[in-house]
């Protein structure tokens, strides 16, 4: 299958918290592939689920050439130094603001034949696995930002010609 159209901010799929996948079948396959599909295009470091309308906590990456995806990922460790960082969203186009992220993060999680995966590291995996994990909570990394960086981000939001 194709690439999915990514919702973008303001769609309320991106504010809802997503369902853990309770069994994998030919509809979480598909949605895996339609994931995978979604994050190759250039500039894309992962797509979430959500961003592509569906609410089921899955999340594809692509990360210093490496693609890969996790099901049901949880957050089991967050280490090293919160550092704001350019952060931009696919679901929030054209703008980029320093987000405090973690040095260090990994996830557990699970592969489509059910076996434990995790996915760590730092630098941009650490704030993709971050950022990605949010959106299966239905956070924005515009939630994350301090309030002055916030107002300045939502006042970009209102006069930008695709909202
Ligand atoms: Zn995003």
């Amino acid at each position: 299958m194709p690439e999915r159209p990514i919702r973008l901010f303001g769609d309320p799929v991106l504010k809802t918290v997503s369902a853990p996948v309770e069994q994998i079948d030919d509809r979480v396959r598909a949605l895996v592939d339609d994931l995978i599909d979604s994050v190759k295009l250039p500039g894309r470091a992962g797509v979430a689920a959500s961003q592509i309308g569906v609410n089921l906590r899955v999340f594809s990456y692509n990360v210093d050439g490496e693609i890969g995806y996790i099901i049901n990922p949880e957050i089991v460790e967050l280490s090293g130094e919160v550092e704001a960082i350019d952060e931009g969203c696919l679901s929030v186009p054209g703008l980029w603001h320093k987000t405090p992220r973690h040095a260090f993060a990994r996830v557990r999680g699970i592969d489509l034949d059910g076996n434990e995966i995790e996915l760590s590291g730092t630098g941009l995996m650490a704030q993709a696995l971050q950022h990605e994990t949010d959106h299966l909570d239905g956070l924005l990394y515009l939630d994350r930002l301090e309030k002055d960086e916030r107002r300045a981000a939502m006042k970009a939001v209102r006069e930008s010609d695709w909202f």
